[in-house]
Parts: structure tokens; C-alpha cells; sequence
């Protein structure tokens, strides 16, 4: 006997039924036996495991309207949010990322990376307020956090130690941002070093510039093959590869498949926050999606900021980053929609180490049921969730619906 039966959903384009016991899918077949559980009919719609974010920033969510934002030729939004942030207290912290986390939730998200500022403006606040979220959403939404040094870690004299002190305390991951040191081998030099020291995975903001000299991506490949780390680094970003000539690019993208490097590509900051001051032409700065795909790399996309001045309009809905995706990397043939929704839900589980994920029996009953038929229309129509499912247990339910109303 089943606890819940999942009845007559799409999955991978057959009519199936999804059976859940004790949170984990125990069959997946035609016509399973209802009897004894409770059932919903989710009628010819389509069954995805759960959404991933494998990138994202709640602790400087929803600060919009506390500043200007980006204007040619002003503050940077790295530096818009430095000055904002040395306000932050734990329970604004905590008010706002909640927000961006229930979202996330009711748009199907049943997994979460998220980035924590760790610095001498912000100290451990967000640490605290995170770790709070972490503990009230278990059940409803696994929340992983990153201990992540955007201000850069030999630019004062306390980043270093905050970032160990937060590893100690048990942050899962280290977060690097070579480009906001001086020394960008020397901040991942360091980051390695102590990834090592605390046996956890590593995941760099990498590469945003269109200067080809800036690349890093090739030096943390070499670093995480050289430490026997392959399969524990994550980069977000690589606009730089965008403008490699193809050549070079295919030599580094060679690299990075071989250090199994997981790429998690964030283009509605891209689109944003790119070629602000370029009088000629406006550079969008997504990596190269297809290509990295096409070359055995594990690619991923996440949503990244919600409503600040690095994304004023961000939405922690993984459906529209899809969309921004394919908009943004001519990505709209159907086979390419088709394989667009795995960038947020397996892929993205592969990036951020998740276990037992999928529609596979014996995976966890982490579920999304979307209003289409198939991942071209999900995407093309932004498809309603009409439920997630979390642990076997339906956590947010949607029935809005709409009709044209005749006279
Ligand atoms: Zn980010």
C-alpha cells in the first residue's frame, strides 16, 4: 500500500502513475493499485522531480527599494549593496529571505543552494538568519548554504576568519570570488586550500568580465584535477567564455568536462547587469549553454538575485529562468526546450551533489506537476504548478485558473 498515488501523470511522455511511501517514489507504472492510499488524479499533466536552485542569494533579496540602482557610469551593484548591507540585521535578513523561500516553494523549487554573504560589512548575521530558515523549512524545502566571500577575502583583516568560522559551524560549502580580490589565483588558491582542510565542495562566482584575460575557469579546473577534487567544484557565471575565440573556448570547455566541473549559468543577472557603459553594442555576457552541454559539461541555470540592484525584476521561479534561457542563448528549437527543464531539475541536482533525485523508483517523492503537456509548452505558456510535492507530502497546491468570460 501506497501513502499517496500520483494518478495518470506525464512522465517522460507516458501515462504512468507515481506511487509514494514513507517519502521515497516506490513505483512508477500504468495502472497501479490505489487501494488504501490517498490519490490524486493529476490528469495527462506533466510530472518533473522538484526544481533546483543551485544558485541564489536570499540574504540580499528584496533591497530594490533602498537604492538607485545601476545607471551607466555609476555604482557597481557589488558596490550598491555593500553600503546597503552593513545595515542588515538578522531578523531583516531572515524577514526577506523567507519571503524569497516560500516563492520558491509554491513555484515547485523542492531543493536550494543558496549563497551566504560572509564579510567584514554583514559578520555572521546572515549566517544566523539562514540557519533558522534552514531548520523551520526542513520538510518543506532542503535548503543548503554556501559561506561566500563576494567582497573578496584579502581586502580586511577578518573575511578569512569569519568564512572559517562559519565552515565550523556548519555552512556545507565554500563560496569564492576570485574577480573581487587583486590576486584572483590567490583567493582561489586559498579557497582550495581551505576546501580541503574542511572536506567541503567548493563553488566559485567565476569569470564575468568580456576581458579574455581575466579567465579563471581554466586555472580551477587545473587546481581541482592537481587536488583530486573533480566533481566538487561548481562555477556560476563564465560570461568570459562567451568571448573566447572558439578555439580557446573549446580547449577550456575540454577542461572543464574533464575536472567535472558543473557550470550554473544565471542570465537574467547577465542581461541586467552587462555592457552598461558600451556606446557600440549591448554584450548580454550568458556562457555558452549549447556548447557546454554538447561537450559532455554538466550545465545547470538559477535564478541568482531577487529584486536588487543585480536584478531588480528576479524571481526565484526556475519556469521563467528557463524561459530567460532560451530567449537568451537561442536555445528554442524543440529538442532544445526539451532538454531545457533538465538545466533546473537534474542537472542542477548533479551540481549541487544531491542524492536519490529523480522519477526513478527509490528516489526521494520530491515533485512538481505542471499545467502542460510536455517541457515546450511548460515553458512557452509558463505552465501553473499545480502541485508540489515534498517528501511524499503535497506542500503547495495551486488551482488558480482562468476563463474568457462571454457576454
Ligand atoms: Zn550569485
Amino acid at each position: 500500500m501506497s501513502d499517496l498515488v500520483l494518478r495518470n501523470g506525464l512522465v517522460a511522455g507516458r501515462r504512468l502513475d507515481v506511487a509514494i511511501r514513507d517519502g521515497r517514489i516506490h513505483r512508477v507504472a500504468a495502472n497501479v493499485d490505489p487501494t488504501g492510499s490517498e490519490t490524486v488524479d493529476v490528469a495527462d499533466k506533466l510530472v518533473l522531480p522538484g526544481f533546483v536552485e543551485s544558485h541564489i542569494h536570499p540574504d540580499k533579496a528584496f533591497i530594490a527599494d533602498r537604492t538607485r540602482g545601476l545607471e551607466a557610469g555609476g555604482p557597481t551593484a557589488q558596490t550598491l549593496v555593500a553600503e546597503l548591507k552593513k545595515a542588515f540585521t538578522v531578523d531583516d535578513i531572515y524577514r526577506r529571505a523567507r519571503r524569497v523561500l516560500e516563492l520558491a516553494v509554491r513555484h515547485g523549487c523542492t531543493a536550494m543552494r543558496a549563497h551566504v554573504e560572509v564579510d567584514g560589512y554583514v559578520e555572521l548575521r546572515g549566517v544566523e538568519a539562514l540557519r533558522r530558515l534552514q531548520a523551520e523549512f526542513n520538510g518543506v524545502l532542503d535548503l543548503k548554504l554556501i559561506a561566500f566571500a563576494q567582497e573578496g577575502i584579502f581586502n580586511d583583516g577578518v573575511t578569512r576568519d569569519l568564512l572559517r568560522e562559519a565552515l565550523k559551524s556548519g555552512l556545507e560549502v565554500l563560496g569564492g570570488c576570485p574577480y573581487m580580490d587583486r590576486d584572483q589565483r590567490r583567493h582561489i588558491d586559498w579557497c582550495f586550500d581551505i576546501a580541503v582542510a574542511f572536506g567541503v565542495p567548493l563553488d566559485f562566482h567565476a569569470d564575468v568580465a568580456d576581458d579574455p584575460t581575466l579567465l579563471t575557469c581554466d586555472y580551477i579546473a587545473e587546481q581541482t584535477i592537481a587536488r583530486g577534487l573533480e566533481g566538487r567544484v561548481t562555477l556560476g557565471h563564465l560570461c568570459t567564455l562567451d568571448v573566447l575565440e572558439p578555439d580557446h573556448r573549446a580547449r577550456v570547455i575540454d577542461r572543464l568536462r574533464e575536472a567535472r566541473i558543473s557550470v550554473i549559468s544565471l542570465p537574467a543577472t547577465e542581461m541586467h547587469v552587462k555592457a552598461r557603459g558600451d556606446l557600440r553594442r549591448t554584450w548580454r555576457g550568458v556562457t555558452r549553454l549549447g556548447e557546454l552541454r554538447a561537450a559532455g559539461v554538466n550545465v545547470a541555470i538559477s535564478t541568482n538575485n531577487i529584486v536588487n540592484p543585480f536584478t531588480p525584476y528576479g524571481h526565484p521561479d526556475l519556469l521563467r529562468q528557463a524561459l530567460v534561457a532560451a530567449i537568451a542563448g537561442h536555445l528554442g528549437n524543440l529538442d532544445q526546450l526539451g532538454w531545457l527543464l533538465e538545466l533546473v531539475t537534474t542537472n542542477a541536482a548533479r551540481a549541487i551533489g544531491l542524492q536519490d533525485y529523480g522519477l526513478a523508483e527509490g528516489c526521494r517523492a520530491d515533485l512538481v506537476v505542471l499545467d502542460a503537456r510536455d517541457p515546450a509548452q511548460a515553458i512557452t505558456e509558463q505552465a501553473e504548478k499545480l502541485w508540489v510535492i515534498k517528501a511524499g507530502r503535497v506542500v503547495a497546491r495551486s488551482s488558480r485558473t482562468s476563463q474568457i468570460l462571454t457576454p
